[in-house]
């Protein structure tokens, strides 16, 4: 298990750069996604030299986080206002950011401990009506007034476009998303992060300009 895990990693890695390496050589952050991994395969993880993973159920994530609080952990999946005490002072990035509410309840969490909260806004980049996420239209507004609240740090944009088996559907929705990303100019608020591209379309999400992919599956083994 873990030599495939390692094999898995080194791909992952090397197919990374050359995707890098076509789009224009941006340096792009791996996270690990390790929803339903078990502990002992993040410890060979993180043993292989990989340091940060990404969460998608609080309730899930919290041991994971208090046996590795070495690692750098991300919060991928949709989070509710009441899971945020949970969350803020412990995840060093947020991807979910989808609504005013929690906007709020995050500014509101780390105002009480005294610290700040970094997370991208997630976006409906395929307008799906299943998916969180702001619609596109929405987003340029949107930071301008989460940009106002002094302890969030919005860093950039998430999205997740809609399922396909062929990942090339995927390109124009990452395109459209790289767009938002550098058109958007708002006060109190640095672009620096994209977060776009998963087991099977990652190197289609840096080729559009990504610089942060979230993959699981394809390093972990596909979940049951
Ligand atoms: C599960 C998940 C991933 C990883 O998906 P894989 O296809 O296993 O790589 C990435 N991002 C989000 C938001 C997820 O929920």
């Amino acid at each position: 298990m873990k030599q495939q895990l390692e094999l898995q990693f080194n791909e992952v890695r090397n197919r990374i750069q050359q995707a890098a390496k076509r789009a224009g050589g941006q340096a792009v952050k791996l996270v690990g996604v390790t929803k339903t991994v078990p502990v002992e395969r993040i410890e060979e993880a993180m043993a292989l030299g990989l340091m940060c993973f990404g969460e998608s159920r609080v309730q899930e994530a919290m041991p994971k986080l208090e046996l590795f609080p070495q690692a750098e952990w991300h919060f991928i999946g949709r989070l509710q206002t009441n899971k945020v005490k949970n969350v803020v002072g412990k995840f060093s990035l947020i991807h979910s950011l989808d609504r005013w509410k929690l906007a709020l309840a995050l500014q509101r969490e780390a105002e009480k401990l005294e610290t700040t909260v970094r997370a991208l806004v997630q976006v409906n980049i395929g307008r799906e009506k299943q998916k969180g996420g702001l619609d596109p239209l929405e987003v340029e507004d949107f930071l301008s007034e989460a940009g106002k609240l002094s302890r969030l740090k919005i860093e950039g944009l998430m999205a997740v476009p809609p399922y396909s088996t062929d990942p090339e559907d995927a390109r124009p929705y990452f395109r459209e998303m790289y767009q938002l990303f550098t058109k958007i100019r708002v006060p109190g608020v640095q672009m620096k992060i994209l977060s776009l591209g998963m087991s099977n379309d990652f190197e289609i999400a840096i080729e559009e300009g990504a610089n942060l992919v979230r993959v699981g599956s394809l390093l972990f083994g596909k979940r049951s």
